[in-house]
């Protein structure tokens, strides 16, 4: 892996390797890492990795780049700082560049996400009531493993994706029942990028194991461990063997990020956003 610095114009297309640029490295609340979204371009692919509320005007401001050029989105979970901006996109597709999103999404996650987020603003339309199917192309993962956790897969945007079902706001710490529906990412086999996760080390050991091509850990963090229970909390971070952390970046981070040296506690950084990470 290889970064490169963002020069003056985010890219959509490349070379035909595979790159990952992050929108934003924040937790939901921080202003100045934004929220953590992310872009992957591969060849003349592209698909976005979450929309949250500031995604549009980050990308917009930050990058140069235009969210209607967005045709392809996968999403983690159904948080604002991860959705917050997709009925924006659905509505720029109606209505401005009159095409729908293609969306990475499986039955379950669809159900939710139209039933429980985006229906209340965009049901309604002049042409009468609308669906989700009106908005977005679904493009369905397979479902490969039911066990210890559920996971699909998808071959898409000339990318290999699979989705594993984290433990992120559940009702009780170890059961997956009544919790929020969540994924984390593993792309071509390369990268694991947990989302928005509680610390979980059986289940890192369990897909570091399994797919041992992964090369970099992109990885939830709460700094100061507020929110541990729902997020990773820096110092639970910490206890991972160092072989992990060595291939770790930390990110979701919130402006306590200043008062920790991730490098001085063996990850291999920061994730930052005005970088391509080139695989
Ligand atoms: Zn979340």
């Amino acid at each position: 892996m290889k970064t490169r610095p963002f020069l003056s114009n985010i890219e959509l297309t490349n070379d035909g390797q595979l790159s990952l640029f992050f929108i934003g490295t924040g937790n939901a609340f921080t202003k100045t890492a934004f929220q953590t979204n992310l872009l992957l371009i591969k060849g003349k692919e592209h698909l976005l990795i979450d929309c949250g509320t500031l995604c549009s005007y980050a990308f917009e401001n930050l990058y140069n780049g235009k969210i209607t050029d967005i045709k392809n989105l996968l999403l983690t979970h159904p948080h604002a700082d991860h959705i917050g901006g997709v009925e924006e996109m659905a509505l720029a597709g109606k209505y401005i560049t009159k095409q729908k999103i293609n969306l990475i999404i499986n039955d379950e996650f669809k159900k939710l996400l139209w039933n429980q987020s985006l229906r209340g603003g965009i049901q309604y339309s002049e042409e009468g009531k609308m669906t989700f199917d009106d908005y977005f192309v679904q493009m369905k993962p397979a479902l490969i493993q039911k066990k210890p956790f559920e996971m699909y897969e998808i071959n898409a945007f000339n990318m290999n994706l699979k989705l594993f079902r984290t433990k992120h706001v559940t009702t009780r710490k170890d059961s997956l029942k009544n919790s929020q529906i969540s994924y984390g990412l593993i792309i071509d086999d390369r990268i694991l990028f947990t989302a928005d996760t509680q610390f979980n080390q059986p289940q890192l050991k369990f897909l570091l194991e399994k797919y041992r091509n992964i090369e970099v850990i992109f990885h939830d963090c709460d700094i100061k461990g507020f929110s541990r229970g729902v997020h990773a909390a820096y110092d639970e971070l910490s206890t991972l063997p160092p072989e992990i952390r060595a291939k770790t970046y930390l990110c979701h981070y919130s402006e306590a990020v200043s008062t920790i040296d991730a490098l001085v506690d063996g990850f291999a950084g920061l994730a930052k956003h005005w970088v391509y990470y080139d695989f």
